[in-house]
């Protein structure tokens, strides 16, 4: 990992009202518990409220998106009065401040015109909720940082989505501090080798294209080598991991450790990694045996940088519940 990865804070963006802000049109806040109380004790929030910093009051009359969903517009429930167009300029504005800043993504309030970021409804000219769009501001947010991790607070109470979104914040994080020191093809092979069994648990696929880009270092621009490892990190890592891909990558763990485990450990350990493939127990109860025996057997070093051996702080719990 980057040498200055410890020198970096995670930032995450954050819609206002979710951290407990009264700055909801009623007055009201979303207090989220597991945002403020468990993943607020790694990271630093940038809340963000469109609605209030467009100028609007608390509180306020309701909004809601009209028209078409692939441009919606923004507009009060009542009065009819349309915001997009301040909106927009705004958070156009405000994105280029939070680009100084730094983000490694975002958390948005879900269903909302201005914040939501799937499925938020749209009416049509009647008054009809009729079809799903996305709210105003998460649409600037994804044209200005396309890489950008995205979620709301609702799917993050879904322990995959929630262990997906977590997994590519911390994946981004480690990205741009490698950026921010100028890598060499070198430093890109070792981010690639600490993220192969990582990759490998989202997207084969992706790993191997990676690595086909990564030998192109020499004949390909550099800053265009760069940015497509980028992307495709980035997309590779929204592919949802699955039982029966942690399973295969644990057995290729294990491969390191074949002549090393006595029978009974071994037959312990497939047996685990058997029961995790059918969800009977959790991935934490095979992995912390394996990591157990990586510990105390020797194994090339580049198995004990793997990323997906510690891919973020334990205390977040995630490996319990997938
Ligand atoms: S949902 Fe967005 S606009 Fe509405 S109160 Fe929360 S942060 Fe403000």
């Amino acid at each position: 990992m980057p040498a200055n990865e410890r020198d970096c804070t995670i930032r995450l963006g954050v819609s206002a009202c979710l951290l407990g802000e009264m700055v909801r049109y009623d007055g009201g806040h979303k207090l989220d518990q597991f945002l403020v109380n468990t993943l607020g004790r790694y990271v630093e929030w940038v809340p963000v409220c469109p609605e209030v910093e467009i100028g609007l009051p608390i509180p306020r009359e309701a909004m809601r998106l009209v028209g078409d969903p692939e441009a919606p517009r923004l507009v009060t429930q009542k009065s009819g009065q349309d915001y997009t167009e301040r909106m927009q300029a705004w958070a156009r504005e405000r994105l280029e401040q939070l680009a100084q800043v730094g983000l490694h993504g975002f958390v948005f309030k879900k269903n909302s015109p201005s914040s939501g970021l799937f499925r938020v409804k749209v009416y049509d000219e009647k008054g009809m909720p009729g079809r799903v769009g996305t709210g105003i501001f998460p649409r600037e947010v994804m044209k200005r940082f396309p890489l950008l991790p995205l979620e709301e607070e609702g799917r993050l109470h879904d322990m995959h989505l929630r262990e997906n979104f977590i997994d590519r914040v911390f994946a981004y994080y480690r990205w741009t501090c490698l950026l921010a020191e100028n890598p060499t093809p070198g430093g890109l092979v070792q981010f690639h080798t600490a993220y192969k069994l990582t990759l490998m648990a989202h997207s084969p696929s992706h790993y191997q294209k990676m690595g086909r880009l990564v030998a192109q270092a020499g004949t390909l621009p550099w800053e265009e080598l760069v940015e497509k490892y980028g992307y495709s990190l980035m997309e590779g890592l929204q592919v949802m991991t699955t039982p029966g891909k942690h399973a295969n990558v644990l057995q290729h763990l294990m491969g390191f450790l074949k002549d090393k485990l006595a029978p009974e450990d071994k037959a312990e350990l497939l047996d685990l990694i058997a029961d995790y493939r059918q969800e009977l127990v959790p991935l934490i109860v095979p992995l912390t045996l394996l990591k157990h025996h990586l510990s105390r057997h020797s194994v090339p070093d580049w198995v004990h940088q793997q990323v997906y051996l510690h891919p973020y702080p334990k205390e977040l719990m995630l490996h319990n519940h997938v």
